[in-house]
């Protein structure tokens, strides 16, 4: 008999961590339960869109919540939204953009679940003002090991609440979420762009933008880096366009994409197109071919979501696949950006993609990963890693600073920096024994990290 009949393999988005396992999708709440009782080790998994292995089991059955998606209800007067957590921030904004309200909390993509965004605590581009997605969370309802229903806020339950948000799957199954959405007057965004000579510059930019950014959280920031450069950069400012901005003949809310996620696309053999020389190549010409506009109308979901139109993106870095690893630090370590930048450079292994985001304060989650300071994000092709030596020594770096890497990309982090980089990682094993207490929720970043020990 073939040992793998009846499994499927799974990876995340980086295309670095895969595993088979056996997958299970029940769409009902009844068949969810009966599932969680019936399973002794489960790793729930929404869209995948983790880059590294937190959405992956090291053992026994993946709970695929996306057929659990429905939109239960929507108050057009209040904003506030009831979702299945299987359903996609792009199948909600398809729902309700149209009708004036947005997610106030958007990452680089929309294809991911409410699930995954609760799970990781995901931040955007307006996180100074904004907070990350767990602070517009109202309450949710978390299927626990032991089949047992909770409704959880922050006044209900609030360390489990907390614990919740970006535990990383490992407090239960959240089966639904309600959230407070933000009002917009148009489904636009008014672009402006402009260019830095170096990283010295674009921090500079980038930290009178955070002042501006912690009264208005609508106005996202985003920096980008050509590494072979020394940093220098393009700086975006994006807000919602009021209907006032918008030229006559254009509809104030654009068509909205639905929720459909693209077929995935096989990776290019060998290094795939990431190589140095055109790495460097396509940096220059990035930079150079991105002039400083005043002001350029876009669709707000293309504006804030850039990424959703790169699905082949991790194909490009050929059979190995990428990493990205994205880190903070707090506002004073600003010199731990440059000394990753040129430790990479040095070592031959030049990033395709680096961003730099303002962060500002952080949720109560222990396991929430904004801290006040500076997030950077690098995509490295994983051929040119070895065996992580080098990634472990920039994570010595990070922890020495008082920062931290992100456990929904991460896949290479020495798991003794994990205490120092979570200070609270107690606090929250307390409340992940207190709902798990049979250890029956896992994943293989849980493991690789003893998150759970
Ligand atoms: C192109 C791209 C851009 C990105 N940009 C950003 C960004 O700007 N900011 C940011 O913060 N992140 C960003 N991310 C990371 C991404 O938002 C997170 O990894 C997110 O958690 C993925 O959600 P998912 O639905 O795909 O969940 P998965 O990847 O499937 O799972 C992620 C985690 O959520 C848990 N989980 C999922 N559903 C549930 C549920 N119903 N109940 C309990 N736990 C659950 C899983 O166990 C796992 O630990 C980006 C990812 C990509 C691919």
């Amino acid at each position: 008999m073939n040992p793998d009949e009846g499994l499927v393999a799974l990876s995340g988005w980086g295309r670095t961590a895969h595993r088979k396992a056996v997958v299970r999708r029940p769409s009902s709440d009844n068949d969810l339960v009966g599932l969680v009782q019936a399973t002794s080790r489960l790793t729930v998994r929404g869209a995948g869109k983790s880059y590294g292995d937190a959405a992956l089991p090291e053992h026994g059955t993946v709970l695929d919540m996306t057929a659990h998606n429905r939109i239960l209800s929507f108050d057009q007067g209040k904003g506030i939204l009831v979702v299945e957590a299987g359903a996609t921030l792009n199948a909600v904004l398809a729902q309700t953009l149209p009708l004036g309200w947005v997610l106030p909390v958007l990452p680089g993509t929309a294809h991911i679940t409410v699930g995954g965004a609760i799970a990781s605590d995901v931040h955007g581009k307006n996180h100074p003002g904004a907070g990350s997605f767990g602070q517009h969370v109202l309450w949710m309802s978390l299927l626990r090991s032991d089949g047992s229903i909770h409704r959880l806020s922050a006044g209900q339950d609030s360390d489990g609440f907390w614990g919740t948000i970006g535990g990383m799957g490992l407090t239960g199954v959240i089966l639904q979420a309600a959230i407070q959405l933000q009002q917009v007057d148009t489904g636009w965004a008014s672009r402006r762009r402009r260019r830095t000579g170096s990283l010295k510059e674009t921090l500079g930019v980038l930290r009178e933008l955070a002042a501006e950014q912690e009264l208005d959280p609508e106005l996202h920031v985003v920096a980008w880096l050509d590494a072979h450069q020394a940093g220098r950069g393009v700086v975006d400012e994006c807000r919602p366009a009021r209907y006032r901005d918008l030229p006559r003949a254009v509809p104030p809310f654009p068509e909205q994409r639905g929720g459909s996620v693209r077929r995935s696309i096989r990776s290019l053999p060998g290094p795939g197109v990431m190589v140095r020389p055109a790495i460097a190549a396509a940096s220059s010409a990035r930079w150079k071919l991105s002039p400083a506009k005043e002001r350029q109308l876009l669709p707000l979901t293309t504006a804030l979501c850039p990424l959703d139109r790169a699905g082949s993106w991790p194909a490009a870095f050929g059979r190995a696949g990428l990493v990205q690893y994205q880190f903070a630090v707090p506002v004073e370590a600003s010199d731990v950006l440059g000394q990753v930048l040129r430790l990479l450079v040095e070592r031959r292994t030049t990033p395709a993609l680096t961003t730099v985001k303002n962060l500002g304060y952080g949720t109560a989650g222990p396991l929430s990963f904004p801290i006040p300071g500076w997030t950077m994000a690098v995509d490295l092709p994983a051929r040119r890693l070895g065996d992580g030596t080098m990634l472990r020594s920039v994570g010595d770096l990070v922890a020495g600073a008082g920062g931290r890497v992100y456990l929904a990309k991460d896949v290479v982090t020495d798991p003794a920096l994990i205490p120092a980089m979570y200070p609270r990682l107690e606090t929250w094993r307390r409340t992940q024994r207190r709902l798990d207490p049979d250890g029956r929720l896992t994943s293989a970043l849980a493991q690789r990290l003893e998150l759970l020990s």
